[in-house]
């Protein structure tokens, strides 16, 4: 297949590399000056979207992805898929997935799990949202890039995954920062903590593969000074998306709420900005209940 990807930063490049060393002719573009192994490089968006079976996004948010789509969608072979794997607010995917529709393309949202070590090995998950058609021609391109692929349902849908996903993840992961504070002033061992909790009904991934404290359970970005892995800032653009989907889908998420206001505590007022979004431990380590 012709295959042109958009956004080739810490995600899509590794993902447009595994694309090309399966054997596709990858066409890629990027803003900045980038070189992936394998995939040739286009001047615009629109060169890398001309004449290409499947067009693939890996974009920062969804302003930028509709931007691209504006000079894309003109220029595309109809028929041809548009797979956005970025993560953005539905509005927006649901947004593009019409225009693309209108324009005669098949549009899937297909945003990822699985970080940048998931692209770079191919053991993506993918979450998409569109027509049967539409997943269906992008399926064979999911499954060199991730592992799993799951169609959830109409354009928008998976979208919708992606970030009640996230809200667990953001949610689970200050329950599970707060929970190692208490037990350290309540005299408990960390290692005790997590043989007890990851085998217990707290378990959950936040504690069992992504522990936040250091030198308990398997290696973490807390064995890194909590170099991320997944910022916080990310967290938190994440945890906003599901506070405006709540908001317009008039739903009551006072958990997801809460979580949203003390990473945005956490990134713009307590220098977390750079660091893993799993630095809520410190965080808590040296507050008190005031
Ligand atoms: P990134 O910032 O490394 O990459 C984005 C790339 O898009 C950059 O290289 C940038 O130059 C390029 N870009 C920006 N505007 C452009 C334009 N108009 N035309 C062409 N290229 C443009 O970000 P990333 O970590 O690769 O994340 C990409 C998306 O994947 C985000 O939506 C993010 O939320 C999501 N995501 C990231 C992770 C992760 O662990 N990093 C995990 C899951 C999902």
């Amino acid at each position: 297949m012709k295959i042109g990807f958009i956004g080739l930063g810490n995600m899509g490049a590794p993902m447009a590399a595994n694309l090309a060393k399966a054997g596709h002719e990858v066409v890629g573009f990027d803003m900045a000056d980038v070189a992936v192994e394998g995939v040739s490089m286009a001047a615009s968006g629109a060169d890398a979207a001309k004449g290409a079976d499947v067009v693939i996004t890996m974009l920062p948010n969804g302003q930028i992805l509709r931007a691209v789509a504006n000079e894309i969608i003109p220029v595309m072979t109809k028929g041809a898929a548009f797979v956005d794997c970025s993560t953005v607010d539905v509005d927006s995917a649901r947004e593009v997935a019409q225009q693309a529709a209108a324009a005669g393309l098949l549009p899937v949202d297909a945003p990822v799990s699985g970080g940048v070590g998931g692209a770079s090995a191919g053991t993506l998950t993918f979450m998409a949202g569109g027509p049967a058609e539409a997943f269906a021609k992008a399926e064979p391109l999911f499954a060199i890039m991730g592992q799993k692929a799951v169609h959830c349902g109409d354009s928008g849908a998976g979208q919708a995954a992606k970030i009640c996903n996230n809200m667990i993840l953001g949610v689970t992961m200050i329950a599970t920062c707060e929970a190692f504070a208490l037990a350290d002033k309540l005299g408990l061992d960390r290692q005790k903590m997590f043989d007890v909790v990851s085998t217990s009904s707290g378990y959950s991934w936040t504690m069992n593969a992504y522990c936040p404290a250091p030198g308990v359970g398997p290696q973490s970005p807390a064995d890194n000074d909590y170099k991320p892995g997944f910022a916080a800032e990310l967290m938190l653009k994440d945890l906003r998306l599901s506070q405006q989907a709540a908001a317009s889908a008039d739903a009551d998420t006072p958990m997801g709420q809460a979580a949203t206001a003390l990473y945005e505590r956490f990134v713009e007022q307590e220098n977390g900005k750079g660091m893993d979004f799993s630095a809520m431990l410190p965080r808590f380590e040296k507050r008190g209940r005031g």
